[in-house]
Order: structure tokens, then C-alpha cells, then sequence
């Protein structure tokens, strides 16, 4: 079959309604995106899963909601005013910008091909700023967060004493983060508007090594549990210079994109980095004690962070499949179900009462559990491929027999095989099967 590329995925995206170009009616708006109505279902089960996984399976952790504009005191102590940039060059003659890790520098301008037309680095803070409040000034000055994890910290106290959770532990949070990108772009890849999945794992510094350790297991396991294709993930060992502000030791977990191996999550070793800046600048005290050997300290913190949307990119890859069947191809959606945005379709054969009534009554009983597409418009076989196209792993087919014997035909997505199965009995064969 040819290749998979960002072409095919933004075209099935847009036209069966996982993502649209955003403000598209008035000439869009530089790399925004909006989930459409199967893709903010395949986005929340990412979101939904990962929280179960990470949250609800496990005692060592709880959760945070945090506000997303916070005190800029935050974003002084955490060095992000001062460190967070990216290196920016802009080519004098056609102005356009670029990130200069980004490209060789020693090459002509990738737009107007011009030589020696680049402008020395300089650092530009990728924070978004705006005022609190009607009066514009610099006293009213305040940032949407970049990352989720601050909040995480500088609740640190709060939900030690109200969680009564003992160290190990960690704080997970999902939300929106905001970034300057110079160059966004790569479709949902790299936006100024994302959602990041992080964790802060509090730990003993004597321990950090072995929580990093199991954390990246961990992590590789959540990727083969969304269906990501492994063998397209690797691990990068940062750096020197290329390490962020605050980290001891990252890993990058790459995956390779159509335009190229780029990352797709972090896991940092932050060290006691956070919690020593905030209860410093804070005059907080931000200090553990061990309630076996009363010894105090600062936590130090392992960090694995993760973008909703990237992970949402790398599902649509590793799912979008083409076959040949009977010589025609067939596109289809291989998700693993938990993170299908539909489970189940339910198609009446005809449009005609008889059938579409007790179909649509099937459907409308099946949705009190599963999420379930009725669709009763067109051949069966076209409605089979666009189920296919969206994923769905079950489509059901109420029948002129179905009237007779109370069965109905059970298709299965990946290997389309055709079962009778009797009405009554739909429900256990689902919960066994989704
Ligand atoms: P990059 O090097 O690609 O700019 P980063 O190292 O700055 O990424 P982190 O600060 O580690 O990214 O952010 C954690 C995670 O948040 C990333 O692994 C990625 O999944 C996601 N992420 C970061 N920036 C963006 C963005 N602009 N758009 C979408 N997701 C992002």
C-alpha cells in the first residue's frame, strides 16, 4: 500500500470530522486546530485513559486542577521569565523567522534562498503575556502557564498535608498550556495553544534514579497501550546545552512523524530545582519530614510530560491503515478500542420504519453504555467503509431477519467477519469484547 503521509491524515481528519482548520470560515488562523466531533471523542478517551491509568490505578498518586493564569511571582522563581526562550533569527531580507536550533545557519534562507541574510540568535520568551484586569500596565502584567506542572509545586504543601500521601508520590494534571512558538506548525505537532498530560513524582534524592527508570518503563508502556506503533519510538539522551533550565537528566521519547523523528514526550529529572525556588521566593516552608526517621527535606522531583495532542498525532499514524480488498482499498482506523470515538454503529439495512424504528431503539439502549453512531443513509457497504474510516470496532446490521429470529449481524472492524448474535445477548457480548 503507499505511504502514510500527513496529507492523507489531514485530508480523513477533515473531511470525516476529527479536526478542522480553526476559524476556518474567515481564512483560519496560523496553525490553530479544533477537534471536531470524533476528534474530541478520541481526545478525551487519551485524556480519560491516561488519567485512569496514571491516577485512579495507582495509590502513589492524585490529581490537580489548577488555574491557568497565576501569579507572575510563579514564573520569576521558576525561571521561566529569565530561561524560557528559544533562539530567534529572522532573515533581513524576507523577514521570515526561524528557531535557530532549528536550521543550519550556515545555509542560505529556506524562503527567499538569499546567503548571508540571517540575523545573529537572539532569545525570545515564548510566554504569552496579558493584563489582569482594565488597566494595561506593567503592575497588571500576567502569563498564560507554558507547562502544566507549577501549579503542581506551588500547591506542594497544600496537598501534601490535606492528601496525607507519604513520599513516593506524585501530582498529576491535564490542561491547556500556552506557547510563542516561533515556528509552529507540522499540522497538531507544534502549536501555541496544547495540552500537556504531567506528573511531578516526589521523591528521595537517594531514589531518583530508580523512579526515573521505572518511570520511563512506564511510560513506554502507555504508548503500546494507545496503540502508538513501537517500533517507531526511540529514546534520545539530552544533552549539554540542550538540557531546559531545570533539569538533571532528560529523556526525550521520540517517534518518527512523517517529517521527521521529533519528540513526543519528555521525562526530566528536575531535581529539588522547584520546590527550593518557590519556598524561597515564596518564604514557604516546602520541606518534607519522613515520618519514620523524622529526617526533613526538599523532594526532589522526576517529571514525565506529555502532550495530549502530540499523542493524539502519533494514534492517527500508527491506527491509519490501507488494505486491498477485492481490489479496492479500504482505509481504516486501527484503534485500539478504548480509544475509538465510537464503540459501536448501528445500521438498519432500509430506511423504512420497520426497520430504522427498532434499530434506532437498540442504538438509543446500547448509548446509555457504549457511545454509539446510528446512520441509516446510504448501501450498507458504504456505510461499512465509513465506519471503517472513523474506526469504529463494531458495526451492527438490523435486518428484515432480525424482525424474525431477534438476532442481528455483529461486524468486526479489523477482520470484518460477520457474526449472528441474538439481540438479548449483544450487551454481554460487548462487555466482553469493548
Ligand atoms: P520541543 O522541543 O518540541 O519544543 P519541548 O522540549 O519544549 O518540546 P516540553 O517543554 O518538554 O517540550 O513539553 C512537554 C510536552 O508537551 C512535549 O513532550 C510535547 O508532547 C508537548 N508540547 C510541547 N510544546 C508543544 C507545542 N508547541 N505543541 C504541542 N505540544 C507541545
Amino acid at each position: 500500500m503507499s505511504e502514510i503521509t500527513m496529507e492523507k491524515i489531514i485530508q480523513l481528519a477533515k473531511t470525516r470530522g476529527f479536526i478542522f482548520p480553526g476559524s476556518e470560515v474567515y481564512g483560519g488562523l496560523q496553525n490553530s486546530w479544533d477537534y471536531g466531533q470524533l476528534g474530541v471523542e478520541l481526545k478525551n478517551n487519551v485524556k480519560s485513559q491516561w488519567w485512569k491509568r496514571f491516577v485512579h490505578a495507582r495509590l502513589d498518586m492524585v490529581g490537580l486542577d489548577a488555574a491557568l493564569i497565576m501569579n507572575p511571582k510563579v514564573w520569576q522563581a521558576s525561571g521561566h521569565l529569565d530561561t524560557f526562550t528559544d533562539p530567534l533569527v529572522e532573515c533581513k531580507n524576507c523577514n521570515e523567522r526561524y528557531r535557530a536550533d532549528k536550521i543550519d545557519l550556515t545555509k542560505p534562507c529556506q524562503k527567499c534562498g538569499k546567503k548571508d541574510t540571517l540575523t545573529e540568535p537572539a532569545s525570545f520568551n515564548l510566554m504569552f503575556k496579558t493584563f489582569l484586569g482594565p488597566k494595561e500596565d506593567q503592575s497588571n502584567v500576567v502569563y498564560l502557564r507554558p507547562e502544566t506542572a507549577q501549579a503542581i509545586f506551588v500547591d506542594f504543601a497544600n496537598i501534601l498535608t490535606t492528601s496525607r500521601k507519604r513520599i513516593p508520590f506524585g501530582v498529576a494534571q491535564i490542561g491547556k498550556a500556552f506557547r510563542n512558538e516561533i515556528t509552529p506548525g507540522n499540522y497538531i505537532f507544534r502549536t501555541r495553544e496544547f495540552e500537556q498530560m504531567e506528573i511531578e513524582y516526589f521523591v528521595h534524592e537517594n531514589d531518583w534514579q530508580t523512579h526515573f527508570e521505572a518511570w520511563l518503563k512506564e511510560l513506554h508502556a502507555w504508548i503500546d497501550f494507545c496503540g502508538i506503533d513501537k517500533n517507531r519510538v526511540h529514546e534520545l539522551e539530552v544533552l549539554g546545552a540542550d538540557l531546559a533550565h531545570y533539569s538533571r537528566r532528560t529523556v526525550d521519547i521520540e517517534f518518527d512523524f512523517p517529517f521527521g523523528r521529533e519528540e513526543l514526550y519528555g521525562l526530566a529529572y528536575r531535581g529539588d530545582f522547584d520546590l527550593k525556588n518557590h519556598s524561597e521566593a515564596s518564604q514557604k516552608d516546602l520541606v518534607y519530614t519522613d515520618p519514620q526517621t523524622q529526617e526533613k527535606y526538599i523532594p526532589h522531583v522526576v517529571e514525565p510530560s506529555m502532550g495530549v495532542d502530540r499523542t493524539v498525532l502519533a494514534i492517527l499514524l500508527s491506527a491509519y491503515t490501507e488494505e486491498e480488498v477485492d481490489g479496492d482499498v479500504r482505509v481504516v482506523m486501527k484503534f485500539e478500542k478504548a480509544f475509538a470515538p465510537y464503540k459501536i454503529a448501528v445500521l438498519p439495512l432500509s430506511k423504512k420504519d420497520e426497520l430504522s424504528i427498532p434499530a434506532e431503539a437498540l442504538a438509543k439502549k446500547l448509548a446509555k453504555k457504549w457511545n454509539v453512531d446510528y446512520d441509516e443513509t446510504q448501501s450498507i457497504g458504504k456505510r461499512y467503509r465509513r465506519q471503517d474510516e472513523i474506526g469504529t470496532p463494531y458495526c451492527i446490521t438490523f435486518d428484515f431477519d432480525s424482525l424474525e429470529d431477534g438476532a442481528v449481524t455483529v461486524r468486526d472492524r479489523d477482520t470484518m467477519k460477520q457474526d449472528r448474535i441474538k439481540i438479548d445477548e449483544l450487551e454481554v457480548f460487548f462487555n466482553k469484547n469493548l
